[in-house]
């Protein structure tokens, strides 16, 4: 057998021995399993890839996921991912959590890692509300969803995440849905491969908070349209849209983020000037 031949890398190499412990129908497994399959049809090899999350059930999978990993701070996992990236750019990082994680505590980080656009994909697994802390609403939760917590709903109007994003200037914007694993692992392999900073939005349901996410099964549909490279055009559709509709919805072209010396070819002397007062 030759040894140096390049490995063909499967899904399942992507996997660690630990066991998710997330409630049988989650949402999240689907979303796991297609990142697997985007990691190995992009040849991706586990030592060159980084996973960095934040707090909250979707934040576990850094722990799943056969590559460098960083299970961070809640709402922070941006701030990480870019740092990870300018100081390492090779590596190719992807950042994951919730929709409370990264639009509630992690708002401002995802406000600015929109304009800065680094090359990192950002995979948000959305289902409107707090799974791990057991079911308080979140950002995108629909203002009228009738709670123990919040009777009668928060009258809060829900945040559009694709709508923020790229009014923030994201550079690809796309939505995916956990119970569509092939198409997802499509859109996870795009939103990889965009240099700048990808945003997915993914609706991954929460069977145990939010069972009435199991109707996303009949509503989600794959857009039948190209995405468009015009913010404006972009603007009037992700305004105009359901939250259901999966597929890319924008991809811009603007100049990526790229620090000055960075620790790749930074060498000691340069990073004391960088100090220097
Ligand atoms: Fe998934 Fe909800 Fe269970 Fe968390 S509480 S693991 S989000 S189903
Ligand atoms: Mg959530």
């Amino acid at each position: 057998m030759d040894d140096s031949a390049p490995r063909v890398l499967k899904p399942k190499d992507y996997k660690t021995d630990i066991a998710p412990i997330w409630c049988p129908g989650c949402g999240h497994f689907g979303v796991f399993t297609a990142m697997q399959k985007a990691f190995a049809d992009l040849a991706l090899r586990p030592e060159e890839l980084v996973i960095v999350s934040g707090i909250g059930c979707s934040s576990r999978l850094p722990a799943y996921t056969n590559a460098y990993g960083f299970h961070g701070v809640h709402g922070r996992a941006l701030a990480v991912a870019t740092g990870v990236k300018i100081a390492r750019p090779a590596l190719t990082v992807v950042a994951v959590g919730g929709d409370g994680d990264g639009f509630s505590i992690g708002g401002n980080h995802f406000l600015h890692a929109c304009r800065r656009n680094a090359d990192l994909t950002y995979i948000v697994m959305d289902n409107e509300i707090y799974g791990m802390t057991k079911g308080q609403p979140s950002p995108t939760t629909p203002p009228s969803f009738d709670t123990a917590l919040t009777p009668g709903g928060t009258g809060i109007s829900a945040f559009r995440p694709t709508s923020v994003a790229l009014s923030a200037g994201a550079d690809f914007i796309a939505r995916g849905y956990a119970g569509d694993p092939i198409d997802l692992a499509r859109i996870v392999a795009l939103a990889i491969r965009h240099p700048g900073f990808s945003f997915l939005h993914v609706l991954s349901q929460c069977i145990t908070y939010r069972p009435d996410e199991r109707s996303w099964k009949q509503s989600v549909e794959r857009s039948e349209i190209p995405p468009t490279d015009d913010r404006s055009e972009a603007a009037r559709r992700l305004m105009a849209d359901d939250g259901l509709t999966t597929g890319v919805l924008f991809v811009g072209n603007r100049a990526v983020y790229t620090p000055l010396p960075t620790a790749d070819t930074a060498t000691l002397d340069d990073i004391e000037r960088g100090f220097a007062l």
